[in-house]
């Protein structure tokens, strides 16, 4: 028998898969690592079981426990996963520009989601930060994850992603690409890869309006602004995101994003998401630099289906602008 003895041992292990159409004749190879197929749909199911099962080993999480977070959408979906299998409530707060396909997942996994305002600073009272942490104040045995500032986050995938994409490329990799949210991905995976080989160059992929980009070329945190891409870019600065690991912070645009992930489902066949599209598209240029013979790894943590309604609808991408 090959079976798994519940969901959360299905969490890893994913594809690292060959990009063919995208791909100039004289550029390096580009791989993909496909984190949508992750049981929870993202690469969030690393951080979710790994903070659990360190909080458990704590004693923070005890029987009955309300597990309480802020989450673009992912996190909440493997919380509520891994909430599912152990026997915990969820509580989420989530920014209302994230959309409903994400909204109604986290539902379908039974838990609880606050909708909040995308248009305020993060230290208002009404951010999706400031209320999850009043939720978890005001809810009796609550666990506040505090994903972007837990060095858990960035632990998870120090111990799976970097040691997996090391596996699976027997070591041939010389520049790895990873969109920048709460920067867990990047700082874990990247952390783990320098100390194989510190020539691998780490970059990260922030969207226009997020901080990580003039902060990473300056030093100085410029006004945010919104953008429509989910999932990457941020409004402060974090502990999760280690600035050391990082060679380079290349800034994508919204149009951008969504043209390369509506690509990469038309010539590749992989169904991603809009942060995936930008990782990629910093991947193909890397890919141009670095010349053939070298090999980039890309991180997708998404899949397509939460943005069918959104970037993957021609109707959608005119009414806001977008070039089909
Ligand atoms: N893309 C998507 C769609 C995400 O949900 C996230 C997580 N916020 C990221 C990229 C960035 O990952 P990390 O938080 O590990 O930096």
């Amino acid at each position: 028998m090959n079976v798994n003895p519940n969901i959360l041992d299905a969490i890893g292990e994913t594809p690292l898969v060959k990009l063919n159409k995208l791909v100039g004749p004289d550029d390096a190879t580009v791989l993909v690592k496909c984190e949508y197929l992750n049981p929870g749909g993202a690469i969030k199911d690393r951080m979710a079981v790994h903070i659990v099962n360190k909080a458990e080993q704590a004693g923070l999480l005890k029987p009955g426990a309300t597990i309480v977070e802020n989450t673009s959408g992912n996190t909440g979906a493997a919380l509520a996963m891994v909430a599912a299998v152990r026997g915990y409530k969820c509580i989420f707060t989530m920014p209302d520009k994230m959309s409903q396909e994400k909204i109604d997942t986290l539902r379908a996994f039974g838990a609880e989601v606050v909708v909040t305002p995308t248009n305020v600073p993060a230290d208002s009272p009404d951010s999706y930060y400031e209320t999850a942490k009043r939720i978890a104040r005001e809810t009796p045995n609550s666990f506040y994850v505090n994903q972007y500032h837990s060095m858990d986050n960035v632990e998870a995938h120090y111990l799976s992603t970097g040691p997996e994409i090391w596996r699976q490329t027997g070591g041939k990799i010389d520049g790895l690409v990873a969109g920048l949210g709460t920067g867990g991905t990047m700082s874990g995976t990247g952390k783990y890869l320098k100390e194989q080989n510190p020539a691998i160059r780490n970059v990260g992929v922030d969207p226009v309006g997020s901080v990580y980009f003039s902060y990473f070329k300056t030093g100085e945190l410029p006004e945010p602004h919104t953008y429509k891409v989910e999932g990457i870019g941020e409004d402060m600065l974090c502990k999760a995101m280690d600035f050391g690991v990082l060679d380079d912070v290349r800034q994508v645009d919204d149009a951008i994003c969504f043209e390369y992930a509506r690509r990469l489902a038309r010539e590749e066949g992989i169904f991603a998401g809009g942060s995936s599209g930008g990782a990629v598209s910093v991947a193909l240029k890397l890919a141009r630099e670095l010349g053939k013979g070298k090999t980039v790894v890309a991180i997708l943590p998404d899949g397509g289906k939460s943005y069918i309604s959104k970037f993957y609808s021609d109707a959608w991408m005119k009414a806001n602008g977008f070039k089909i």
